[in-house]
């Protein structure tokens, strides 16, 4: 079947149906995802890359559908966010984010921050400052242990509110945090423009396997990376740190915290909480 819209064509293949079906099939599940308790909040440990104690941990989502399965992130969060159903289900995982760390926090008596990711539509939301003043008020967490993570598209979008937003935010009081550093643009001018704390360098400036093996040192790009957020004293993070070489060439360089695989996957909140109490016991 063809249909003209103006003078463009579209042109829908009996695949490309399949497709469209399949996404308002996901998209109908994930409305009801959240009152049907398939969400899960999981937690992954941020440790100190000089004492490899755990700080902090990063929230990261989870949904788990009866039929569709363990639907990853990577599928339904650009879907959440295209429908605006992020509103709801990021609000939520702040909320989750805040009560299971404020229960870690005096739980185990250790300041452990919580990272927690913002989508642009988040961030673009007036209501932003309003539900996060809510879920740390509600949670009793102190705001110096939340963190968000934003991503440099984000503060490509509309620079001027997010400037606005952010100046707000850090005005509660808690900390933020550029998510995959160096995979955006225009990145070097965001630092110094945004009231950022932290940058987390994305994993794709991680030496791999075959540099490892050939005895590289940490690239090149990296160092100049950290170098520069530490003459802007920002704290960086690596990400996705999944060998012990890996983790050397960090420490050589520097680097100020790390997560990854190498340490510990995320977890769900009770194994989360095992772990850090067997982490304290070393
Ligand atoms: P991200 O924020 O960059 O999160 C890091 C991703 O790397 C996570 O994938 C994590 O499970 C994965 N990871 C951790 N350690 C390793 C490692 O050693 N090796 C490798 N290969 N991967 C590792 P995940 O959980 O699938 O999440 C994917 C993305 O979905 C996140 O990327 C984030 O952009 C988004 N996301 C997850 N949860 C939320 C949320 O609550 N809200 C929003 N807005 N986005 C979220
Ligand atoms: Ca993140
Ligand atoms: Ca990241
Ligand atoms: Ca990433």
């Amino acid at each position: 079947a063809k249909a003209i819209k103006g003078n463009s064509y579209r042109f829908f293949t009996p695949e490309m149906h399949e497709k469209a079906r399949a996404r308002l099939t996901m998209e109908s599940a994930l409305r009801r995802a959240l009152e049907r308790q398939e969400l899960e909040v999981h937690y992954q440990p941020r440790l100190d890359v000089a004492t490899l104690q755990v700080v902090g941990m990063e929230a990261l989502l989870r949904w788990n559908h009866p039929q569709l399965g363990r639907v990853p992130p990577a599928q339904f969060i650009p879907l959440a966010e295209e429908t605006g159903l992020i509103g709801t289900i990021g609000e939520w995982v702040l909320q989750q984010a805040c009560r299971h760390s404020r229960r870690w926090v005096q739980a185990l008596g250790r300041p452990l921050r919580v990272s927690v990711n913002l989508s642009p539509r988040q961030l673009h939301d007036q209501q932003l400052v309003a539900k996060v003043r809510q879920a740390l008020r509600e949670s009793g967490l102190p705001a110096q242990l939340l963190e968000l993570e934003l991503t440099e598209g984000s503060l490509a979008q509309d620079p001027h509110t997010a400037e606005r937003t952010l100046g707000r935010l850090k005005a509660l009081g808690l900390r933020l945090a550029v998510d995959d550093f160096g995979t955006g643009h225009s990145s070097l001018s965001y630092l110094r423009r945004f009231p950022v704390d932290v940058l987390k360098l994305d994993r794709t400036f991680l030496p791999g396997l075959t540099e490892v093996a050939e005895g590289a040192s940490f690239s090149t790009l990296a160092q100049a990376i950290l170098h520069l957020a530490h003459t802007l004293s920002l704290r960086v993070v690596a990400e996705g740190v999944e060998t012990r070489e890996v983790f050397d060439f960090l420490k050589d360089a520097g680097c100020d915290e790390a997560q990854g695989y190498f340490f510990c996957r995320p977890l769900p909140p009770r194994e989360f909480e095992a772990f850090l109490r067997g982490s304290l016991e070393q």
